[in-house]
C-alpha cells in the first residue's frame, strides 16, 4: 500500500497528510451480456468492481437470476461483500407501431393518445397526452433526444390529440421512447411490470432497488412501501431523470436512501448541455444529507468498443469524483461492451488518481444529533494526525454512512456481522465492509477486534495510525460516542487519546 502517513507515530500531529493509495469512489457495473462468459465478472471483481446493477428494461427474469447468482459467486470467491441493484424500468411512454421515417425541422407531427384513433396521428402508450403537456413549457422528445417537438397544443379538430412542430430533425421508428418534458404525468410511478420486477428483485435479495422516472417524493414512497409489504430492506434509489423531479429534488432525496444521476435521460428531457449543472445540483443535494449519490451513463462509452478510455471520459470521471459522487456506474460499456474488465480497472485507475488530488473537504454541519457530531470529528481527527483509515462497528450500517457523508480521505473499515448491511455498505464512499460474528466481551476487545480488521483488510504495517469510533459494547445503533487514536499492532490498552 503506497503513500502512508508518516506522521501519527507516538500521537504527531501533522496538517499535510499524504493520502492512502486506495479507491474511495466505488464501481458499480450494469450486467449483461458481455459479463456472461466464465471468468469475466469474477475478473471484474478482481480488478475493483464493487456492485452489479441488473437493469429490468432489458433480459428476463430467467437471466436475471442467473447474473445475480454469479455476481454473489465472485464476490464470495473474492472474499468480498458485493452489492447488488436492481434497477426497475418505471413507467416509459412509447410510440406505437409507427413507420420508420426521418422528420424535417419545421414539420408538424401529430401524436394521439392511447386508446385512441388519432387518424394519421402517431399511436403511442400515453393515456392523457393532453392533460401531461405544461403549455409553453413542454416538449416531446423522442429516442436519445432527436427528432424533439415543441410549441405543443391540443388539435382543435380532434380532442386529446397533441400537434407538435419539430425544432430537431431525427428519426421515427415504431416502439421508440419519448418523453414529455415538464410532464404532469398521470402514469404510475410503477407499472404492472415493475411490481412483477420488484417480487424478482426481492427474491434475488437486491440490496438496492432504484426506480427510473421518479416525480416527486411520493413516487419513492410507493416503492419502498411495495418493498416493505414484500418484507425486503432493500435501499430505495431514486433515478433522478426528469425536470419535475430535480424541481422536487430536496423532498425526493429526504425521503430515499439513495439517488443517481441518470444522465441518459436526464439529458434528452433537460437537454444535453444542462447534464454537468444538473449533476453538481444533485450530488450536492445527496450530500447535504447524507445520503448515497450514483453517477450513471455513458461514463466510458467509447470503451464500449475500445480498450482505452479517451482523455475527455477520464475527466469525467474525475469529476464526478470531485463533485463528490459516491459511487460510478457502467451501463453499456459492461453488458454490450467488448472490454467489461478493462471498463471497470479504467474507471477504477481513474478514480483512485483523481482522489489523489482531492483536499480535506471542507466540513459542513450537516449532522444532527450527538452521534453524527462525534463521527464527523472522527473524520476531521483522521486529518489532523494523518491516520490511514478509520475503523468503526456497525448494527445497520448508519454510522458507516454518517462518515461516508464527508466523503474522508482515508478508508472507512466497517466491521458488521451482517453480510446485508455489508452489501449495502459496499457502494459508499471509501467503506470497506468486513463481516465478522465475532461479538467482542468488552470495549479492549472491540478495539482489538477494529484494529484487527483494519491490518488484515488494507494491510497495514505496525505502527500505522488509524481513528477508531464506537459505542460502548453492547449499546447498539445510534450510541457512538467514543473516538481513538491507535497504532495498527498496539495491544488494546488505553494509552493513547480518547476524545
Ligand atoms: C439513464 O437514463 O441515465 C439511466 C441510468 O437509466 P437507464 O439506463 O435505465 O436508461
Amino acid at each position: 500500500m503506497a503513500g502512508r502517513p508518516g506522521a501519527g507515530q507516538n500521537g504527531a500531529v501533522s496538517p499535510s497528510v499524504e493520502v492512502l493509495n486506495s479507491r474511495l469512489a466505488k464501481v458499480l457495473a450494469t450486467l449483461g451480456p458481455s459479463t456472461d462468459p466464465p471468468g469475466i465478472l469474477e475478473a471484474m471483481v478482481d480488478v475493483g468492481l464493487d456492485g452489479g446493477r441488473i437493469n429490468c428494461a432489458h433480459g428476463t427474469p430467467e437471466e436475471w437470476r442467473m447474473r445475480a447468482r454469479a455476481l454473489r459467486e465472485a464476490g464470495a470467491r473474492a472474499g468480498r461483500a458485493v452489492s447488488l441493484l436492481v434497477d426497475l424500468a418505471g413507467p416509459k411512454a412509447r410510440l406505437g407501431d409507427v413507420v420508420e421515417r426521418q422528420v424535417a425541422q419545421g414539420e408538424e407531427i401529430a401524436f394521439a393518445p392511447a386508446g385512441i384513433d388519432g387518424g394519421d396521428a402517431l399511436p403511442t402508450s400515453w393515456p392523457d397526452l393532453v392533460g401531461a403537456v405544461t403549455p409553453g413549457r413542454s416538449q416531446i422528445v423522442i429516442g436519445d433526444g432527436t427528432p424533439r417537438f415543441a410549441a405543443l397544443r391540443e388539435d382543435p379538430e380532434r380532442p386529446g390529440v397533441v400537434v407538435g412542430t419539430c425544432v430537431r430533425a431525427g428519426g421515427l421508428a415504431a416502439k421508440k421512447g419519448f418523453v414529455v418534458t415538464f410532464a404532469e404525468t398521470d402514469l404510475p410511478a410503477l407499472t404492472e411490470k415493475d411490481m412483477a420486477d420488484l417480487r424478482t428483485a426481492v427474491e434475488l435479495g437486491a440490496d438496492y432497488v432504484a426506480l427510473s422516472f421518479v416525480n416527486d417524493e411520493a413516487d419513492v414512497r410507493s416503492l419502498r412501501g411495495a418493498l416493505t409489504a414484500k418484507g425486503s430492506d432493500a435501499r430505495v434509489v431514486a433515478k433522478i431523470e426528469k425536470l419535475p423531479a430535480v424541481e422536487s429534488l430536496d423532498s425526493i432525496v429526504a425521503v430515499s436512501d439513495a439517488v443517481m444521476v441518470a444522465r441518459g435521460d436526464l439529458g434528452v428531457e433537460a437537454g444535453v448541455a444542462r447534464v454537468p449543472e444538473l449533476q453538481k445540483a444533485i450530488i450536492s443535494a445527496a450530500r447535504a444529507r447524507g445520503k448515497l449519490v450514483i453517477t450513471a451513463t455513458q461514463m466510458l462509452e467509447s470503451m464500449i468498443h475500445s480498450a482505452e478510455p479517451t482523455r475527455a471520459e477520464a475527466a469525467d470521471i474525475a469529476n464526478a469524483v470531485f463533485d463528490g459522487t459516491s459511487t460510478l456506474m457502467l451501463s453499456a460499456e459492461t453488458t454490450i461492451g467488448d472490454f467489461p474488465i478493462e471498463a471497470v480497472d479504467a474507471m477504477a485507475e481513474i478514480a483512485a488518481a483523481a482522489e489523489q488530488g482531492l483536499g480535506p473537504r471542507e466540513q459542513e454541519a450537516l449532522h444532527s444529533g450527538r452521534s453524527a457530531a462525534v463521527i464527523e470529528t472522527a473524520v476531521q481527527l483522521a486529518e489532523r494526525v494523518g491516520a490511514a483509515a478509520i475503523a468503526m462497528p456497525t448494527e445497520t450500517g448508519s454510522s458507516v454512512r454518517e462518515a461516508a457523508r464527508h466523503r474522508p480521505r482515508r478508508p472507512v473499515v466497517a466491521v458488521t456481522e451482517s453480510d446485508r448491511v455489508a452489501q449495502q455498505l459496499a457502494l459508499e464512499w471509501g467503506v470497506v465492509p468486513i463481516v465478522s460474528q465475532e461479538r467482542p466481551q468488552d470495549t479492549d476487545d472491540l478495539v482489538a477486534q477494529l484494529l484487527a480488521a483494519v491490518e488484515r483488510s488494507l494491510g497495514l504495517p505496525s505502527g500505522t495510525p488509524v481513528v477508531l469510533v464506537y459505542g460502548p459494547t453492547g449499546a447498539g445503533a445510534g450510541q457512538t460516542n467514543l473516538i481513538v487514536v491507535r497504532e495498527v499492532g498496539d495491544t488494546p490498552v488505553w494509552e493513547d487519546w480518547v476524545v
